[in-house]
């Protein structure tokens, strides 16, 4: 748009100079065309505004303490009290000089609103200072005596307590094991060859006589001493060696550990810095009996929408000690018009020479609500299941769409959507109206996404069918080559499903926007349709193909 062209239909009134503002906000986003907006009533102000800054001066320290050593570039002092004295001298002397300096600033700059005084303008940071300290902790030794084994570095075998040695496994800590040569009898018995004359005969015989012993093995008792143990019954304990002691884990064997609270430096520090900030407090007070008007005025947030909107100002500043106070007073032209929409009303402000325009007043609501209405009453008509429309909801529809404002909600569902909408209309629709919309809208494009579904887009789906001759051609053929077919009539379907949805969509834009073009792919994505179509027919081919399969085979046994 060129500035000679706006320049010369730009109305001299500034009355009609904010109507025409108004209708260029609201006519692109409505199907409602500048005719639908009139000029009632009109008045003129120029409101007395005085907007204060002050800038507090504040002085803080900043303290903190760590491990080891003072960090590079602290100066040194001797102990927490001497850090006291000298920091106290520092702010002292801070104190002494900020107002100096401020004045000094203010003198060059107090007048001028946008400027605002810097922490560099007042305050030159002092050095850091700091003490070293021994370590409370560790008093200073860098490390600590280890809990667990009382600074030995080893503590009691726990698995023989401490003793070196555990009952021998093999005796039972008896110490005795049976004898091998006995078998524990104690005895033994040989056999003693012996010559017996017999009478009768007159001739001598041998005969083998039993003898019992005892054993020389055991010596009668039948027990041995234990081969295991040597007869002691306990054996060395494997764990510690028989040194009836193990390292501590805790230490490694050191007897101590290294102390967390110095880094095992031994030393603390301790340091103190001087802080500057400037806080800056702001606040407006409107001169007007007019509420609404002192409302949004007072809510200004800082001085800069203040010069903005005003046609002069004026500026005074003083300095007291550490606080810089400016007053600018400025005048605000506002014009505020009542616009008649239909048999309503809409009251609205232009602030300032540009006529900014904060809140639109519902005005699109106004303009909007009997479509709203008609859309809200017609859907009771319709049923999701089987899913049905009515012309008439069609056609309510249809003119919701022809409206960008609700093509915009159509395309932001959800309460993040619903933020976006609203921040972006700045008050031309009130929050109601648009989640009224967003609900009733969601409602009536879901209906009718799957009434032009089921109205034909749907069959595509039958596409799964062509398993039947595959599976009957291919029945020879080996199971990888049979899979890979089964993929393709798979990948097919799901074709077929992706195609439906864009006949759908074609469809609703033909019966939707009649004459003129209107793209909804985008609606049906954000509305999550596309999603939760491709999803369930993805899920339908890959269930109903391989059925299919079974089928063919079912009914044509090979
Ligand atoms: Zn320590
Ligand atoms: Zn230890
Ligand atoms: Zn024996
Ligand atoms: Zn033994
Ligand atoms: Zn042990």
């Amino acid at each position: 748009m060129g500035s000679d062209d706006a320049d010369a239909t730009t109305p001299e009134d500034p009355s009609l100079r904010l109507l025409t503002r108004i209708a260029d906000f609201v006519e692109p986003l409505t199907r409602f065309d500048r005719g639908h907006l009139a000029l009632e009533t009109s008045q003129h102000r120029t409101i007395e505004l005085a907007a204060r800054q002050i800038f507090r001066v504040g002085l803080d320290f900043v303290r903190a303490e760590g491990q080891g050593p003072l960090p590079d570039g602290v100066m040194e002092v001797a102990n927490g009290a001497a850090l006291a004295v000298e920091a106290e001298a520092q702010l002292a002397s801070a104190r002494a000089i900020i107002p100096g300096r401020l004045a000094l600033w203010a003198a060059d700059h107090g007048e001028s609103p946008l400027r605002r005084p810097g922490v560099a303008a007042c305050f030159t940071p002092p050095a850091v200072l700091g003490f070293v300290e021994a370590c409370a902790a560790c008093r200073g030794r860098g490390s600590i005596e280890c809990k667990t084994c009382s600074a030995a570095g080893a503590v009691e075998c726990p698995t023989c307590a401490g003793r070196g040695s555990r009952p021998c496994s093999a005796c039972k800590e008896t110490g005795k094991e049976r004898c091998g040569r006995c078998l524990g009898q104690g005895y033994e018995i040989i056999h003693r060859e012996e010559t017996v004359w017999d009478a009768a005969t007159n001739t001598g015989r041998t005969q083998n006589v039993p003898e019992r012993r005892t054993c020389g093995g055991c010596g009668g008792s039948g027990n041995v001493a234990c081969a295991r143990c040597g007869g002691v019954g306990r054996e060395s304990c494997s764990r510690c060696a028989g040194q009836r002691t193990i390292t501590c884990q805790t230490c490694k064997g050191a007897g101590a550990l290294g102390c967390e609270a110095c880094a095992s430096t031994g030393k603390r520090h301790f340091t103190s810095q001087l802080a500057c900030t400037i806080r800056e407090t702001f606040e407006c007070s409107p001169r007007t009996s007019d509420a609404e008007l002192a409302a949004t005025l007072k809510s200004l947030p800082a001085i800069e929408q203040v010069l903005g909107y005003a046609q002069a100002h004026r500026t005074t500043a003083e300095t007291d000690a550490s606080t810089f106070r400016r007053e600018t007073l400025a005048a605000i032209p506002v014009t505020s018009i009542v616009v008649a929409v239909g048999s309503r009303r809409a009251n609205v402000h232009g602030f300032g020479p540009q006529q900014d325009i904060r809140d639109y007043a519902n005005i699109a609501g106004i303009l909007l609500s009997d479509d709203l209405d008609a859309l809200e009453s017609a859907l009771p008509e319709t049923t999701l299941a089987p899913p049905r429309t009515t012309p008439r909801m069609d056609a309510a529809l249809a003119s919701a769409l022809a409206s960008e404002a609700n093509v915009a909600i159509a395309e932001n569902p959800g309460p993040k959507g619903l933020a976006v909408v609203l921040n972006d209309l700045r008050g031309l629709l009130t929050e109601e109206h648009v989640r009224r919309t967003s609900v009733a809208m969601a409602k009536a494009i879901r209906r009718a996404y799957w009434a032009a579904m089921v109205r034909g887009p749907l069959a595509l789906l039958a596409l799964a069918l062509l398993q039947f001759p595959v599976e009957l051609m291919l029945r020879k053929l080996d199971p990888s080559a049979r899979f890979s077919a089964m993929l393709g009539v798979m990948l097919l379907a799901f074709g077929g499903a992706i195609g439906a949805h864009m006949l759908v969509t074609r469809t609703l834009e033909r019966t939707l926007a009649p004459g003129r073009t209107l793209h909804l792919s985008r609606v049906l994505s954000r509305q999550g349709h596309l999603r939760n179509w491709l999803l369930g027919a993805g899920v339908f081919v890959v269930l109903a193909t391989p059925a299919v399969a079974g089928l063919a085979n079912l009914l044509i046994p090979a």
